[in-house]
């Protein structure tokens, strides 16, 4: 690795952190590989809101205008109880006054096709799996090993998601990932003649929550929650949406109704609920739901916002080179929930 920030970087993982910090990395002068186990980047997930903080990192790697042209304002909307009744009403645009921008809502298909197109052609090899990492020695470049070989590189950034193998191989004795008590459901209601008409709320039942947030495309993000244990999965999670949110308030049944069962998708959640000691090791710095996946009792809290340190981080790698990971000058990580 050179001062002058033209080292080799090897990203592993190619969700929204691994491409922000790849891109934001390319433009810093490195020469970026990332690693997807993935064979294609399938236009997988729902709806994802875009914190301000989220949108102001994007801003730095130059896409937030983009960003912006296909996501819909997020703007008064509120909290209701399941018959209805308007529990508070909230104007999201005060957000905006407060951060400088509003709370945006965009497919996260978008965002991620966005992030792939913004990398040099090449950059991106999928169906590539990381089995293991020799960072610990940071007189020489960090090893990746893989399905397809071997890598050497100056920078190694760990955005493997929440069950990463990098963090597990850097913290042996961190616990990992704990379930939250609750599982999630997602998915896309498709274009209605009512649509339009949707106010952006949620809905809070007994440990349930229904999130139902417009898209610019006139579609409807929907998210819901509930306590549950681990690993209880339905044939039809359509059907398990509409047992237990069924009787709510309108449009929930109409949007639940407009949906195919292979269309919801649905995650048990976990977090990390024991904060690694720290974000790097050597030459390897970890970042995303691989460092800090948050407790998110209500899923659609934003927590992109991270990506606002990948970007100041990536201008410091310019001066300090890798051992200044993500949150190395940070007490505790910075997340959209500070909103
Ligand atoms: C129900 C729900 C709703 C949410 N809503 C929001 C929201 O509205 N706004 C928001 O900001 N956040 C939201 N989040 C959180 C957000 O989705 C995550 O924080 C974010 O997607 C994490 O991105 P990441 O790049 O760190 O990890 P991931 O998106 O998990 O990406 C990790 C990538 O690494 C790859 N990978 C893993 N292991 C290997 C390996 N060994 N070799 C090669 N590749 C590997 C995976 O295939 C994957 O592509 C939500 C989360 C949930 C569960």
């Amino acid at each position: 690795m050179t001062g002058s920030g033209a080292g080799r970087a090897a990203v592993v993982g190619a969700g929204v952190g691994g491409l922000t910090a790849a891109v934001a990395l390319r433009q810093q002068g490195w020469a970026v590989t990332v690693l997807e186990r993935a064979r294609i980047l399938e236009p997988v997930g729902a709806g994802l809101g875009i914190a301000p903080n989220a949108l102001h990192a994007l801003d730095a790697i130059g896409l937030g205008d983009d960003v912006r042209r296909f996501s819909a304002v997020q703007g008064q909307g509120g909290i209701r109880r399941p018959g209805g009744r308007w529990l508070v009403r909230t104007d999201l645009g005060a957000l905006a006054d407060r951060f400088g921008d509003p709370q945006l809502i965009a497919l996260r298909s978008d965002l991620v096709g966005l992030l792939a197109a913004s990398l040099a052609d090449g950059s991106l090899r999928t169906g590539v799996t990381i089995t293991g990492v020799d960072a610990l020695d940071s007189d020489r470049p960090a090893r990746v090993f893989t399905t397809d070989g071997e890598l050497d590189a100056d920078l190694v950034v760990a955005a493997d998601g929440i069950h990463s193998l990098i963090r597990a191989t850097l913290f042996p004795t961190h616990p990992g990932p704990r379930y939250s008590g609750l599982t999630a459901w997602r998915f896309v209601a498709p274009h209605t003649a009512g649509a339009r008409s949707v106010e952006p709320s949620e809905t809070w039942g007994r440990g349930t929550v229904f999130g139902v947030v417009p898209l610019a495309d006139g579609r409807v993000y929907c998210y819901a929650s509930a306590p549950a244990p681990p690993g209880v999965h339905h044939d039809d999670e359509t059907a398990e949406l509409k047992r237990t949110f069924g009787a709510w308030h309108d449009p929930i049944p109409g949007l639940m109704g407009t949906v195919a069962p292979g269309d919801v998708l649905h995650d048990d959640v976990y977090w990390i609920a024991e904060p690694l000691p720290a974000y790097h090791r050597g030459r390897v710095a970890i970042l995303g739901d691989a460092a800090h996946t948050i407790r998110d009792d209500f899923p659609d809290r934003h927590r992109a916002a991270e990506h606002r340190d990948l970007a100041g981080w990536a201008r410091r790698t310019h001066d300090d080179g890798p051992a200044a990971g993500p949150g190395s000058g940070l007490d505790t990580p910075t997340l959209g929930n500070g909103l």
